[in-house]
């Protein structure tokens, strides 16, 4: 990953993964090293996530920095024009204007760099990261630690079917598990959720 001060030609960066893989450590340990390479960052997450304070992205495992709250992506722009490089947590929350707005800001010459949820907890796409990878530069994908297995998991637990897929956090709710033991909710299920399991998700045809 080129971290050089950003000049003529900006970038996007996507950073997705399940809960607890690690993308919000990644999103500050990135934007970090810009601060002190004394680039000028702007952070955003969505209002929608006010988990641990309104002023701060914190990882799992109480890294912190300051940010922003937006509501959507478009809010973005507003506060974007003296930033070199934009951090953005959450980006599954912020709307489908993210890919444009992501763009606009690396045609600026801004590093853009942005974390999220590539898949809800029943395995499918979650709008709109994938549109955010296909335009992206580079693309991290993390892991975390199966919860029942201790394999690789790619994918997001969820215990209950409550709230769709916008429940943020919720302590005991969600648990990282691999591809074998991730179950979708039979409430889910018998909800007429058509593409969920046991039909094959669309993720599966990619690998
Ligand atoms: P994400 O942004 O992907 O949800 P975070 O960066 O907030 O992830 O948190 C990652 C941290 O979560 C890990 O470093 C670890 O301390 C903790 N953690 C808790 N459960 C797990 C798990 N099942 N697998 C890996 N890390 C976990
Ligand atoms: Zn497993």
């Amino acid at each position: 990953m080129n971290e050089t001060r950003p000049t003529k030609s900006g970038w996007i960066e996507v950073v997705v993964g399940p809960m607890y893989s690690g993308k919000t450590e990644e999103l500050i340990r990135r934007l970090r090293r810009a601060q002190i390479a004394r680039q000028r960052v702007e952070i955003f997450k969505p209002s929608i996530d006010v988990r641990y304070g309104a002023d701060h992205i914190v990882s799992h495992s109480e890294l912190r920095i300051p940010s922003r709250l937006v509501p959507t992506a478009t809010d973005i722009l507003a506060h974007a024009d003296e930033a070199e490089v934009i951090g953005i947590d959450e980006g599954q929350f912020l709307g489908p204007e993210l890919p444009r707005v992501a763009n606009t800001l690396a045609d600026q010459g801004k590093r853009v760099i942005v974390a999220g949820l590539d898949q809800d907890y029943r395995g499918l796409p979650f709008e709109p990261m994938p549109q955010l990878l296909a335009i992206a530069e580079y693309i991290t994908k993390t892991l975390a630690i199966c919860m029942v297995c201790g394999e690789p998991a790619g994918r997001t637990q969820k215990h209950r079917a409550e709230g769709g897929r916008v429940v943020v956090g919720g302590a005991g709710l969600y648990e990282a598990r691999c591809r074998r033991c991730h179950t979708v909710p039979v409430e889910d299920r018998a909800g007429g959720q058509a593409q969920a399991k046991p039909a094959a998700p669309p993720v599966q045809e990619i690998a």
